[in-house]
This record gives C-alpha cells, sequence and structure tokens, in this order.
C-alpha cells in the first residue's frame, strides 16, 4: 500500500497507464470469440507471467493486520491491536442469531436489494437519526460489512483518474478501494493543535479547511469523512461538518461518510450526522456497521444510508461483487435491532465502553505517558516520543522497513506484552513522519485484557524519559 504513495504521482501515473493500456470497454460476443482464439495459443512456458500479480495488487504491502493480530496470538500478549472485541455479544444477540438460524427457510439466496427485515428495523432505528422517514426499498442497503459497502461505491461512482480526497489519519482499507476501481487518493492531515506531549483532548485534533480546500481540483469526486474516528476518536463538531459540506457543495462532491462508530460517543460529546445538514443528504451516503454495533465484526454485515441515486448505483456495484449479502445473518440483525430498545443496548454499551475507557486512560496515566482522551470509537493515541526503545533491537525485515511506530509497537509486543497499531498504517508515505511517535491502544477488550494490559504497561515506565 505505501508503495503506492512513496512516490505517489510516479505511482499513480504507472498506473493510470496501465489503465490506458487496458481501458474499461465492453466486449460484444465476436470480439469474445476472437479472444478466446488468441487464449488457445498460449503455453505453460508462459507461466511466470502469467502468476504475476495484477498491476491493481502488486504494489500493496503487508498489511498491519496481519502482522500483528498473529504477533499477539504468538506472544500471548495483551492485545490492544485490532478492534475486536474479546468478548462475546450480549446473549439477545446470539438469541437473534439462533432464531435465525433455526428457520429453515433462511439458508438461501437473499434478493441483492437485502432482507426486507433488515431493511424496515434499519429504516425504524435510524429514521429518527436522520430525521426523516427512510425508505427501507430505495435508501437503504445491507453489505458484507461496512467494508464490502465502501468498496461498492468507489466501484460505483469511481472513474479512472477520478481524485478521491481522505483525511488523515484513515482506515487503512480505503486506499485500495480507491486505487482497485481506479481512483486517485489525495489526502489532507488532521493536525493536533497543542503539546501532543501532554494528555489531549481528540476535539484538539483538526482539519485545516483551507489545506483542503487546496487539495481540491476539477478531478475531486468524492470525499471520505469518519466520525467518530479511528483511530483518533474524534467526533467531529456541527461547525467542523458544515465547513467540509460547503466544501463539498462549491466542488460538486459525493460524501462518503463513514459512521461505522455512531452508537460510541461519550459525555458531553453526542454524535451528529453530516447527511442531516442543509443540502447534504443528497451527495452523502453514510456508511453503517453491524460488526462495531452489535460486537459482531466476524458476521461481517453492514449498511449504507442516502438517497436513491446514491443507493442505486451502490446495489449494482454490490450485486456484481456478492450478489447478495448473508441471509440468516442480516434477519439476525433485524432481530437484534427490534431487541435492542427493549434490553436499552444502546445506552449500556456507551455506559460499559465509558468504563473500560477510563480503565485504559487510568493505566496510560500511571506510568505518564500522554494520550489523546477520544470522544468517541474505542481507541486511544497514546504517544511515545518519550519512549527510549533500545538501539539496534532485532527487527523482522517486515518491520525495518517502517516508520519508528511500527518498530515501537513491535518492541512492545516482544518486550512490554502489550500488542498495539502503528497509526502510520493511516497515513501515506510523505505523511507518515506525523505519526511516527503514536501508539493505536483498542479498548473493545474484557476487564481482564485491560488489566493484563496495565499491569505489562508499568514495565514501560523505565523506559519513559521524564
Ligand atoms: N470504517 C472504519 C473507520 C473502521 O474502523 C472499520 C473497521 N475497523 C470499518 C470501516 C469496517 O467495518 P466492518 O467491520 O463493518 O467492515
Amino acid at each position: 500500500m505505501k508503495n503506492f504513495h512513496s512516490n505517489s504521482l510516479v505511482s499513480c501515473a504507472g498506473f493510470l497507464a496501465t489503465i490506458k493500456k487496458k481501458p474499461f470497454v465492453k466486449f460484444p460476443s465476436i470480439l469474445l470469440s476472437q479472444r478466446i482464439m488468441a487464449t488457445n495459443t498460449k503455453n505453460s512456458s508462459d507461466n511466470k507471467q502469467l502468476f504475476e500479480k495484477s498491476d491493481r495488487i502488486a504494489h500493496f504491502k503487508q498489511d498491519v493486520w496481519s502482522i500483528f493480530t498473529p504477533l499477539a496470538q504468538q506472544l500471548k500478549a495483551a492485545n490492544l491491536g485490532q478492534g475486536f472485541m474479546d468478548f462475546p455479544p450480549p446473549d439477545f444477540i446470539i438469541e437473534a442469531a439462533t432464531r435465525a438460524i433455526n428457520n429453515r427457510n433462511d439458508h438461501q439466496y437473499s434478493h441483492p436489494k437485502g432482507r426486507v427485515n433488515l431493511k424496515s428495523a434499519l429504516a425504524k432505528s435510524y429514521s429518527p437519526l436522520f430525521n426523516r422517514t427512510l425508505d427501507p426499498d430505495l435508501e437503504i442497503l445491507p453489505t458484507a460489512g461496512a467494508n464490502e459497502g465502501l468498496y461498492a461505491i468507489f466501484a460505483a461512482f469511481v472513474n479512472p483518474g477520478d481524485e478521491v480526497i481522505l483525511i488523515e489519519p484513515f482506515f487503512d482499507q480505503y486506499i485500495a478501494n480507491i486505487t482497485m476501481n481506479g481512483g486517485v487518493p489525495v489526502f489532507v492531515p488532521l493536525r493536533p493543535q497543542g503539546d501532543t506531549n501532554k494528555i489531549m483532548s481528540s476535539k484538539d485534533w483538526k482539519l485545516d479547511i483551507n489545506e483542503l480546500r487546496s487539495k481540491l481540483t476539477s478531478k475531486s469526486k468524492i470525499i471520505v469523512f469518519n466520525t467518530p474516528h479511528n483511530p483518533v476518536g474524534k467526533v467531529f463538531s456541527i461547525e467542523e461538518m458544515a465547513e467540509i459540506n460547503k466544501l463539498a457543495e462549491e466542488f460538486n462532491l459525493i460524501i462518503i461518510s463513514d459512521e461505522v462508530y455512531d452508537r460510541l460517543y461519550y459525555e458531553p460529546d453526542v454524535h451528529e450526522r453530516i447527511a442531516n445538514l442543509p443540502g447534504a443528504w443528497e451527495r452523502t451516503i453514510t456508511v453503517g456497521s453491524g460488526g462495531k454495533t452489535f460486537g459482531t465484526t466476524g458476521w461481517r454485515i453492514g449498511w449504507l444510508i442516502g438517497p436513491k441515486h446514491l443507493i442505486g448505483a451502490a446495489l449494482s456495484a454490490q450485486t456484481r461483487i456478492v450478489f447478495c449479502v448473508n441471509t440468516p445473518l442480516q434477519e439476525s440483525l433485524a432481530i437484534a435491532f427490534d431487541l435492542a430498545e427493549k434490553h436499552d443496548y444502546f445506552k449500556n454499551m456507551i455506559e460499559e465502553y465509558t468504563r473500560r475507557r477510563e480503565k485504559l486512560m487510568k493505566a496510560l496515566t500511571d506510568i505518564g505517558l500522554p494520550y489523546t482522551i477520544p470522544q468517541g470509537s474505542y481507541f486511544i493515541l497514546a504517544n511515545t516520543a518519550k519512549v527510549k526503545v533500545p538501539e539496534n533491537y532485532p527487527y523482522p525485515d517486515v518491520i525495518l522497513q517502517r516508520p519508528r511506530d511500527f518498530k515501537v509497537c513491535y518492541w512492545m509486543a516482544k518486550e512490554i506484552g502489550v500488542v498495539a497499531i502503528p497509526p502510520s498504517e493511516f497515513y501515506c508515505e510523505e505523511n507518515a513522519h506525523l505519526a511516527e511517535n503514536f501508539i493505536r491502544l483498542a479498548f473493545c477488550k474484557t476487564d481482564k485484557t485491560l488489566d493484563e494490559a496495565a499491569k505489562n504497561l508499568q514495565k514501560l515506565k523505565k523506559y519513559i524519559e521524564k
């Protein structure tokens, strides 16, 4: 992934040249038959070339998850790395899935538009949050996780050369989703205001709206916006969103609002939706995740909410990507949404995560490691600038070529017994230095894991300069 950015202009040019060589054309049947004759002449000596990765994926580096999650398992370290829960979903959600699985009629393909029950449950839950009566048929689309929903939107709207604005740090998956569809990512970082060597709020990570404006061109097509934010924990204010919305209007951009953590915000902050701003609905597609909402990241169900001209296009793409989404688990989520209110689930979830957040913040305060207090989501960025990692530590190659934060995370996993994620993965190569002093810690974990992490973090104390 980072290769792509390393010399982003050169790589972008290479990528676009490839696309020019092989334009996206329709194949009339006569052309297809000629193509079959041509390929019949190939023999096995061509295999070296045959098995070469496509230009679409050849530049991908090993992703951060497949480095640090296996490392955590291997070392049996306290895993605050990847953002999955290490506790089961509440019983009523498991029971919802059991009920759905036991229904013998719900095990076949669904309509690509998604299950009527889930769409109705989403419309019921989200209509008040969007201040409108959502049309479950045309304005809501269940997806195979937020990930696939995002991919479907890019496939639906990005033509080769279209520019997509990403606010750094960003969820790493966006990049591949954009470039695989021929788009060109353009980056604008959030910039922390004030002294990051002190405890600060995620509010203090600001988007410079003039810097954003300077990145917009006639090729800009989409801006991806994420609140509550991974990994900063920022919950954007209405005023901040209004500025982004104004630019989206001026430059005629589609807004992808990634709101997978929409149910996780901490007092006194509340989650607001950019789609609710004046004029924003028509250009905004909001992305949700059943995994984040119900602690079921392995179910791989998400959803898109937006006007019918955006949802319809995403549906066209999604039908040709996965055709349809997992039938029984869509039904399970429909039941889960219906039962959530009865169990006061969303309120309880915020209370539980507030407690987990306090626990991790206390552990960091105790050892004197500064951090950003998250207003939402379940991540804390800690600042490791003062941690003196021993020089000449034996890093494997996969870590050696990466920025400082990869080394800190690897060393911490091995020597301190706590796994964190290096956030430079969420920046383009040019801006990776902005993240090299930070580590991302996830607190969607049991008390046992958080307590073990707190205990192990004590070992870090002696490496922190006063
Ligand atoms: N967007 C963001 C900001 C995320 O953090 C994640 C998951 N880590 C996703 C999208 C993907 O969500 P899902 O698991 O539903 O595909």
